[in-house]
């Protein structure tokens, strides 16, 4: 379902030689600079948000790995997205956000090292730590994992 997104992903991960995990805040940092994006730290913002080519963003966060997660979301609509959509409808939107986060999902916690995981045994919980991530994006993941299983299981293909 969302393989085209798993396939940009593959490819950045494949261009910046990602092999660090949790993937460090300022690899992130460098793609989106090098997509021509630049960032606005404003002390009273509490969340992202992209408007042309400038990221705007609280401080750096304590929480390192909410930061990280929203870094990777605001990377997947500069990748996904191109445009700025201030007259998106309603479902559109929402199509986006979530599309936003399957590539946060696939770029934080990549298809090849997540089957290292698995097999290895880590559990959900370990998952947070190794990836640094927040609990919202395990869960996301998770689904992510149980969609392509299903498809495996009902088309016999190799997803
Ligand atoms: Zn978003």
């Amino acid at each position: 379902m969302y393989r085209s997104i798993l396939r940009k992903v593959n490819s950045i991960h494949a261009q910046f030689q990602i092999d660090v995990f949790p993937v460090p805040i300022h690899i992130i940092e460098n793609i989106i600079s090098t997509n021509k994006f630049c960032f606005s730290h404003r002390i009273k913002m509490n969340q992202m948000i992209v408007i042309d080519n400038t990221i705007i963003s609280p401080p750096k966060i304590d929480d390192t790995a909410d930061y990280r997660y929203k870094l990777a979301h605001e990377l997947g609509h500069i990748i996904l997205h191109p445009n700025n959509h201030f007259f998106e409808t309603k479902v559109v939107h929402n199509r986006r956000e979530k599309e936003a986060d399957v590539f946060a999902a696939y770029f934080l916690m990549p298809d090849k090292h997540m089957l290292f995981t698995l097999n290895a045994g880590y559990q959900e919980y370990d998952w947070i730590e190794l990836y640094g991530v927040p609990e919202k994006l395990i869960t996301i993941r998770k689904q992510l994992i149980i969609d392509s299983l299903n498809t495996k299981l009902r088309t016999g293909e190799v997803v």
